[in-house]
């Protein structure tokens, strides 16, 4: 194996592309800045307690996907599967919730890691953006999320992608249906691993992709017919205020979504041009998480976009973000003098606030050139032993291919005063 190599189920964000990528976190994150969430940072890892209560023992990321290691200290940690148990550990451990303006409203960026079979759009090392409100129990708020996520998404161009809405019911009426989904399940011809989800997983049986499954499933009894009174009129104001805000959306019965801690209100974002990973987000409402870790009672809601499936469906939909060069001035020295005189120019220029490149390593004038075209760069600035001689650089015009003389000392505010 190469050195030269990035672990399995992982890849590098590269210019130019990573732009693309910084430019998606940007998308992401505005509407959530716009709407009183403030920004949250937790470690890249936690004590492993805290995914085994938080996300459920009983999940894939907790049984099979987790990265855990055991300290020189002895201390178990996990890298982190998932954003949420995190952000509200974060927010218990601050008492946040206490300083009495609830919902706490936060959002979050950063790398998470699950040991998956990696295949195009997945991977062991991906990146998300999320928000969490903790501690109000609102239908507005559910509906608040999905508009806001539906924003980011539109405000990127994307339009093929749907979003998939259910209710998980709560503590009241999830256990009946439970009961008797698995009194269903037990009935059918499962292998031993399925079964074994009857017993601490039924909901996820219904996820399952397989066709054979998938036809003895038919018939299965249906948690929308086990919704109490209070979780299916809390159903219907959310998706009231969704159809109120001209957010599209399908009712599907069977999204149950692979983390325990869901109640009430769950959605996804599917994208059509994907193939098998079409998640490209998802969230709900998770009211028993802060005391499944530990805390007080706080329903709250959130999400999580990936944002590596974000760009596959930029890519899918033939999407070229509009990302503005990111340097304004190239300047291409001929000889010792003009180096360290055009260098002075360029630390002046990006002090005031011009994005300004230059000509590295003694290139020859054609070189220098190629460079300044590639860095996307407006103008170029280049001076030799005469011009200096005369007081002056060559100001040019890369797009216009225009060239004037510029004394040296106006030059500075010739290139702040001129159009970025
Ligand atoms: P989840 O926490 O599983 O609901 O994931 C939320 C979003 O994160 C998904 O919709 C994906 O866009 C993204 N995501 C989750 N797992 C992976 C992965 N292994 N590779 C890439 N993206 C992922």
């Amino acid at each position: 194996m190469s050195t030269f190599q990035a672990p399995k189920g992982t890849y590098d964000l590269l210019p130019p592309d990573s732009a693309t990528y910084l430019a998606v976190r940007e998308a992401i994150a505005a509407p959530l800045k716009k709407s009183g969430y403030g920004y949250v940072e937790t470690p890249g890892f936690e004590n492993v307690e805290l995914f085994a209560r938080g996300v459920g023992e009983s999940t894939d990321i907790v049984t099979k996907e987790m990265y855990t290691l055991t300290t020189k200290g002895g201390d178990e940690l996990a890298l982190r599967p998932e954003g949420t148990a995190s952000v509200l550990r974060a927010a218990l451990e601050a008492n946040l919730h206490k300083a009495g303006n609830l919902p706490v409203k936060l959002w979050y960026s950063g790398s998470y890691y699950r040991y998956e079979r990696p295949q195009k759009g997945r991977y062991r090392h991906f990146s998300q953006v999320g928000a969490e409100a903790i501690g109000a129990e609102d239908p507005a708020l559910d509906a608040e999320l999905i508009i806001l996520a539906d924003q980011a998404y539109r405000s990127l161009g994307l339009s093929d992608f749907r979003i998939l809405l259910n209710s998980l019911g709560d503590k009241e009426c999830r256990p009946v249906y439970r009961d008797a989904l698995q009194g269903f399940l037990r009935g059918l011809d499962l292998d031993e691993d399925t079964r074994r989800r009857i017993d601490i997983n039924p909901l996820r049986v219904l996820d399952d992709k397989r066709a054979e499954v998938q036809k003895q499933l038919v018939g299965a009894p249906m948690l929308r017919d086990y919704l109490c009174d209070a979780c299916k009129a809390y159903h219907e104001e959310v998706r009231g205020l969704l159809q109120a805000a001209g957010v599209a959306f399908e009712d599907d019965e069977k999204l149950v979504r692979g983390l325990d801690y869901y109640t009430r209100t769950t959605f996804e974002f599917v994208h059509d041009g994907l193939g098998a990973q079409s998640a490209v987000g998802g969230g709900g409402r998770y009211d028993g998480l802060s005391e499944m870790i530990g805390g007080p009672a706080l329903p709250s809601v959130g999400w999580a976009l990936g944002v590596d499936r974000t760009v596959l469906a930029l890519e899918a939909e033939g999407i070229t973000l509009d990302i503005p060069a990111s340097t304004s001035v190239y300047a291409v020295p001929l000889g010792e003098e003009a180096r360290r005189v055009l260098f002075g120019v360029v630390t002046e220029l990006r002090r005031a606030g011009v994005a300004t490149d230059f000509s590295f390593g003694g290139k020859g004038l054609k070189g220098a050139m190629k460079n300044a075209n590639r860095s996307g760069a407006r103008y170029a600035i280049v001076a030799g032993e005469r011009d200096l001689a005369e007081g002056v650089v060559q100001l040019k015009d890369m797009e216009s291919g225009e060239q004037e003389p510029v004394a040296l000392d106006a030059i500075v505010a010739t290139l702040q005063a001129k159009p970025a």
